[in-house]
C-alpha cells in the first residue's frame, strides 16, 4: 500500500440518470463531506444519457471545483455500465460507488473508510438492515432476487448489498482487466476474492424523485446476474430434461405392459396424451429458452461493442 490513514485519493463514483430533482442536494451533501476532510478527492458523476437539467444542474454547481468530473454517456446505456465507467476512469487509492439519490448517505463515508484501515480489507460493501420507502411488494421482490440470484450464481454474492461499497486501487486495476461487455459488478467483486468486510447501515428512502430502475431495468440486471454469471441454469435445464425422461420412460413402461398384457384402452386415454405433451412441450421451451438466453449473451460478446460511448467529459 503506497497510502496511509492520513494520505490518500478518495474517488467517488455516482452514476445518474434524470436526477435533477435531487442531484443540487447530492452534489451539496457529497461536498460537505468531502472537503472537511484532509485526504484528496475527486468526484465522478456519470450522466448516463440523462435528457433532464441534471448535466446543467452539475456544470453550474461544479463550474469552480477543478475535483469534479462530469462524464456523459452518448445515451442511456444503464446503471451498471456507469459504474463502469467511473471505475475506469477514476484515479484515487480508493474509490466508493453511491446513488445519486442519496440512498447511499455520503456522510457514511468516514465510517466506511475507516471500517477498511481497521480490517485491512480491499472492499467494504454496505448491506442494507431494512429499506424505508420502499411498498411491501418490491421489497418482497428484492428478497426473492437476491436469494435467487445467489442460487444460480457461481459465487457468493452478499445479501442485500448493492453497488454501494469501498474498493480499493488493487481490486479497481484487477476490474479493469475484466473484458466482458455486460458487467454485473457486483457479482464480479464477489468473485475476485481479496478481502471483503461487509458494513451495515440502515437503507433511508430515495430523497427526491422517482426511481430510475424500471421493472424492465431490473429483470435485465437479475437475467446478467443469473445468466452472464453462473452456468447452472444450464445444468438445471438439463437436470429437468433428466426429470421428463424419467417421466416419460415410466410412462412409456407402463403403456407397453398395458399393450401386452391386452389391458390398453386404445381410444380413451386423452387426458393422459394431452398432459404429456403438455408437460414435455413445456420443459423443452424452458430449455431452449435458458440455451437462447446464453446464445443471447455469446452474440453480444461476439459482436465486441464498447460497453458506453462517452459523448462529452467537463473538468
Ligand atoms: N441509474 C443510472 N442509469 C439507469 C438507471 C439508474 O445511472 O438507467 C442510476 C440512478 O440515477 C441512481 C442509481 O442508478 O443513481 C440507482 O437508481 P435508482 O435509485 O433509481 O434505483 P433504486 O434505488 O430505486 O433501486
Ligand atoms: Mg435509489
Amino acid at each position: 500500500m503506497s497510502f496511509s490513514r492520513e494520505k490518500f485519493k478518495l474517488s467517488v463514483i455516482v452514476p445518474c440518470y434524470n436526477e435533477q430533482d435531487v442531484i443540487g442536494i447530492t452534489y451539496d451533501r457529497l461536498l460537505a463531506v468531502l472537503e472537511n476532510n484532509r485526504y484528496d478527492y475527486e468526484v465522478l458523476f456519470i450522466d448516463d444519457g440523462s435528457r433532464d437539467n441534471t448535466v446543467s444542474i452539475l456544470e453550474a454547481k461544479s463550474e469552480k471545483n477543478k475535483d469534479v468530473l462530469i462524464l456523459s454517456f452518448s445515451r442511456n446505456f444503464g446503471h451498471q455500465p456507469a459504474v463502469s465507467a467511473g471505475l475506469s476512469e477514476c484515479t484515487g487509492d480508493l474509490a466508493i460507488i453511491i446513488d445519486a439519490d442519496l440512498q447511499d448517505p455520503p456522510e457514511l463515508f468516514p465510517e466506511i473508510i475507516q471500517t477498511y484501515f481497521d480490517s485491512n480489507c480491499n472492499v467494504v460493501y454496505c448491506v442494507r438492515k431494512n429499506r424505508e420507502g420502499v411498498g411491501f411488494f418490491k421489497k418482497m421482490g428484492y428478497h426473492f432476487f437476491y436469494r435467487m440470484v445467489n442460487y444460480m450464481s457461481d459465487v457468493e454474492l452478499p445479501l442485500d448489498s448493492g453497488d454501494f461499497r469501498l474498493l480499493d486501487r488493487d481490486v479497481i486495476d484487477a476490474y479493469k482487466k475484466f473484458g466482458e461487455k455486460n458487467k454485473y459488478v457486483r457479482g464480479i467483486i464477489a468473485w475476485m476474492g481479496f478481502k471483503q468486510v461487509p458494513f451495515y447501515y440502515n437503507r433511508p428512502g430515495r430523497a427526491e424523485g422517482e426511481t430510475k430502475y424500471s421493472i424492465k431495468k431490473l429483470l435485465a440486471l437479475a437475467s446478467t446476474g443469473m445468466f452472464y454469471f453462473s452456468k447452472k441454469p444450464l445444468k438445471l435445464a438439463l437436470s429437468l430434461g433428466i426429470i421428463a425422461l424419467t417421466i416419460g420412460m415410466i410412462l412409456s413402461a407402463k403403456v407397453f405392459y398395458e399393450k401386452f398384457t391386452g389391458n390398453l384402452d386404445e381410444v380413451p386415454g386423452w387426458a393422459s396424451t394431452i398432459l404429456t405433451m403438455i408437460l414435455f412441450g413445456g420443459v423443452q421451451l424452458i430449455t431452449i429458452g435458458v440455451l437462447g438466453e446464453y446464445l443471447g449473451n455469446i452474440f453480444d460478446e461476439v459482436r465486441n461493442r464498447p460497453e458506453y460511448i462517452i459523448r462529452k467529459r467537463k473538468k
